[in-house]
C-alpha cells in the first residue's frame, strides 16, 4: 500500500511524521473522508471544497491548488490499484516547536491514504441499528464551528466511547440547548409521513456531503425535505430514522434510547432512499 506524504509516495510502513507536527501535538489540522465506488470518486469536488473551506476557517494554507489536490487523490487511487476504496486526506499545520503558535510551522503536511473499505457489517443494513443519545454535547457553532472538519474530534471520540459503553454501534449528540445535532461521524434524518427532516447546520452539525445527496434525492422522489431543529421526542416518535455519512452511506435506525422506531425494521422510505443513493454513487462519480 502506497501513502501520499508531502510530495511523494511512500510505502505504508515508511509513512511517518514528526512528533513535532502540530496536528499530533494540538489537533491542529483538517481532514476529509471520501468514497470511491467502482472507480468513481463520489462528490470529489464537494469534499475538496469542504476541505479548503475548513482550512481557510482555521487559517491553514494547503500547499496545493484545488485542481492539484484532486489530481493527487486520483494518483493515490491509481497507485494502489483500487476500484472501491475509502480515501482519507489529512492536512496538518506541519512541524513546529512545542509552542502552540502555528506561525512557527513552516509548511502544512499533506497525507492521502487510500484503502479498501471497512464499513458497517452488511447485515446491519438489513436489520437496522440501535443507537442511544449521550451526555457529550456538540460544541457550539460560534465557538469552534462543527462545519470545520478539524483534527479536534474529541467530542466525536467521546460519543463513540459512550456508544461502546451502551453496547450500540453509534450514538447521537445533542447541542447545548438539547436539540439533536448528529452522530459521531454521521448526520441524522427523521421521517414523518411524507416529510423528511434533518437538523440545520447552525444546530451544530457538519453539513455532510451524503446528507446533501440525500436531500437532493429526497426532493427528486417527491418528499418534503426540511432542515429544521428537532428534539429527542421527535426522534422517538418518528416513522423512520436513518443516519448518513461517507462511511455509513444510509443506514436505518430501529431503536433509539430503548424506543422502537416504527415497526423495528428498516422502513420502506429509508430503503428506497438507500437504493437510489447506491445507484447514484456510481453514475455521479468522477472517473
Ligand atoms: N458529521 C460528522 C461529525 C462527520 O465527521 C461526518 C463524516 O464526514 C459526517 C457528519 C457525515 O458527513 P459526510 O456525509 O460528508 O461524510
Amino acid at each position: 500500500q502506497w501513502i501520499y506524504l508531502n510530495d511523494q509516495f511512500v510505502k505504508k510502513e515508511d509513512a511517518k511524521i514528526s512528533v513535532y507536527d502540530h496536528g499530533f501535538l494540538y489537533g491542529d489540522g483538517v481532514f476529509e473522508g471520501i468514497r470511491v465506488y467502482d472507480g468513481n470518486i463520489f462528490k470529489m469536488e464537494e469534499h475538496n471544497d469542504r476541505l479548503f473551506r475548513s482550512a481557510k476557517s482555521i487559517m491553514l494554507t494547503i500547499p496545493y491548488t484545488k485542481e492539484e489536490m484532486i489530481d493527487l487523490v486520483v494518483q493515490t487511487i491509481n497507485k494502489n490499484r483500487l476500484k472501491d476504496a475509502y480515501i482519507r486526506i489529512v492536512v496538518s499545520r506541519g512541524v513546529g516547536d512545542l509552542g502552540l503558535d502555528p506561525y512557527n510551522c513552516k509548511r502544512a503536511q499533506v497525507v492521502i491514504i487510500a484503502e479498501p473499505l471497512s464499513i458497517f457489517p452488511k447485515h446491519l443494513y438489513e436489520t437496522g441499528i440501535e443507537i442511544v443519545t449521550v451526555a457529550t454535547r456538540r460544541n457550539r457553532p460560534d465557538v469552534l464551528s462543527p462545519k470545520v472538519k478539524s483534527l479536534n474530534y474529541l467530542n466525536n471520540v467521546l460519543v463513540k466511547i459512550e456508544a461502546h459503553l451502551a453496547n450500540v454501534s453509534e450514538a447521537l449528540m445533542l447541542n447545548d440547548q438539547g436539540y439533536v445535532a448528529e452522530g459521531s461521524a454521521d448526520n441524522i434524518f427523521i421521517i414523518k409521513g411524507n416529510t423528511i427532516l434533518t437538523p440545520p447546520g447552525y444546530i451544530g452539525a457538519l453539513e455532510g456531503i451524503t446528507r446533501g445527496a440525500i436531500i437532493e434525492i429526497g426532493k427528486s422522489l417527491g418528499y418534503e425535505m426540511k432542515e429544521e431543529p428537532f428534539t429527542r421526542h421527535d426522534v422517538y416518535t418518528a416513522d423512520e430514522v436513518f443516519l448518513t455519512g461517507t462511511a455509513a452511506e444510509v443506514i436505518a435506525v430501529v431503536k433509539v434510547d430503548g424506543r422502537v422506531i416504527g415497526e423495528g425494521v428498516p422502513g420502506e422510505n429509508t430503503k428506497k432512499l438507500l437504493a437510489v443513493f447506491r445507484e447514484k454513487v456510481v453514475s455521479d462519480g468522477v472517473k
